[in-house]
């Protein structure tokens, strides 16, 4: 039977950086991927010109984590932004920082990192082998021995499990490693979508498909109180909510829509105006262009897609001359603009919209500095496996290759 130092199994970020970790300790290592190539949602990140980290301090970056998220504390002091930029420098793959500390190649293309990372680990001696699922693992006396593939079995002295989520499970990510996990007794916390576009009854968002607010502030109503707000873009689609700000609110929402509770969201059009000011700018629009009808009014306050679901809301009449504008209607668009531009969520586009899944192996049963298993001697976990998922921003790639640096070092080190 074949016998590897280190198996890792699954070859996205986390995997990547492991394997290559462990081989250039001079270790023997088998990297075993079960789709046709590696890394296929790395190729999709940031929109195919990966977002591979930001550059917000530690604590900050932790403040976008969730709970789990603290296990990664003393991780991110050893190994953080500046280290994964000077690791891809080193590979002659240079980074850029765009809006928000957002870091990308400088290529834009996610294709390069992949690529980068792939020669990387070819001259560091790694085994890679594709298309093959792993569907077994073998422990004996609590320690980890045998790695099953559906034609081969393999000895090994340590395994990296580095299957990833439930999340775009077309790209392979289809949650095999939780039910390992699970089986040699580790806690899976919930899992959950997070980061997922939401979906809204009727067809207003429809209508509005493809337009994108930048610049409107997004508050979340749970049973008609107010939880959180957020300052951003966001976008229609033809089934719902989506974009930036929706895609991060998404990570809350989710846990109150499975509870049952009744989400709302509400969105400000001109959160630079207060009320008074927004009356103010107003009053004068209206006497500057009295003789125009109330279209035309719109047509300098909202981007032209609004404007009919803006009139049908608002039941103020297209036609309408703006002179004639009573108090209360002009009380009642203001409302709109701030206030009553709303939608009632109805739910959320599952596992196979989202971006990342929360919940995972519980992070107590995991050593912090060297992501092994508390329970099963040289079994390792990496990436979004474990219960650690973050807002947009670079925060989640980071953790996957933070996670499986400490993994291909730690496993890399043994015996
Ligand atoms: C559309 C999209 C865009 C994103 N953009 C960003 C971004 O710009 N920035 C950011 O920080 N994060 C982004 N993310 C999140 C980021 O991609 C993930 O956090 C990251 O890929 C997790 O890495 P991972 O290695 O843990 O898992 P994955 O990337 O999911 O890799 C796991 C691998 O394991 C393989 N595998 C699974 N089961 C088995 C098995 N039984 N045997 C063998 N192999 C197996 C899978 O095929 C897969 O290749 C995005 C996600 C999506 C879906």
């Amino acid at each position: 039977m074949l016998h590897y130092d280190v198996i890792v199994i699954g070859a996205g970020p986390a995997g990547l950086i492991a394997a290559g970790q462990a081989a250039s300790l001079g270790k023997k290592v088998l990297l075993l991927e079960k789709m046709k190539s590696p890394g296929r949602k790395l190729l999709l990140t940031g929109k195919n010109r990966c977002n591979l980290t930001n550059t917000a301090p530690v604590q900050e970056a932790l403040g976008h984590f969730n709970k789990g998220g603290l296990f990664l504390t003393q991780l991110f002091y050893r190994y953080f932004t500046d280290e994964l930029r000077g690791f891809f420098a080193e590979l002659g793959l240079p980074t850029v920082v765009q809006r928000g500390g957002r870091v990308f190649p400088e290529s834009e293309k996610a294709r390069d990192v992949l690529e980068i990372l792939i020669s990387w680990l070819q001259n560091s001696g790694v085994e890679l082998i594709t298309g093959t699922a792993v569907t077994d693992l073998i422990i004996q006396r609590g320690k980890i021995h045998q790695v099953v593939t559906e034609n081969q079995t393999y000895q090994a002295s340590a395994v990296i499990l580095a299957t990833g989520g439930k999340a775009y499970p077309g790209t392979g990510s289809t949650g095999d490693g939780y039910a390992f996990a699970r089986r040699f007794g580790h806690k899976i916390k919930p899992l959950r979508p997070a980061l997922v576009p939401l979906l809204t009854p009727g067809d207003t968002a429809q209508k509005l498909q493809g337009l994108s607010l930048k610049n409107v502030t997004i508050s979340v109503w749970v049973n008609e109180k107010k939880l959180n707000q957020m300052f951003g873009e966001m976008l229609f689609t033809h089934f719902g909510l989506s974009g930036p700000v929706i895609l991060t609110l998404s990570r809350q929402i989710v846990n109150y829509l499975e509870e049952g509770h009744q989400v709302v969201i509400k969105i400000d059009l001109k959160p630079a105006l207060d009320q008074s000011a927004l009356d103010s700018r107003l009053l004068r629009e209206i006497q500057a262009q009295g003789r125009k009808q109330f279209s035309s009014l719109l047509e300098d306050l909202l981007p032209k897609k609004l404007i009919p679901v803006c009139i049908e809301q608002t039941g103020i009449p297209r036609d309408k001359k703006i002179s004639q504008l009573s108090s209360k209607e002009r009380k009642h668009l203001r409302s709109w603009l701030k206030d009553d531009f709303q939608f009632v969520i109805s739910g959320h586009k599952g596992f196979d919209q989202a971006i990342i899944t929360a919940g995972g192996v519980d992070t107590s049963e995991v050593n912090p500095e060297t992501m092994e298993s508390k329970l099963i001697q040289g079994l390792y976990f990496a990436g979004e496996i474990l219960d650690v998922d973050a807002d947009t921003g670079g925060y989640n790639l980071q953790a996957a290759f933070s996670t499986g640096w400490a993994a291909g070092r730690a496993a890399g080190s043994i015996g």
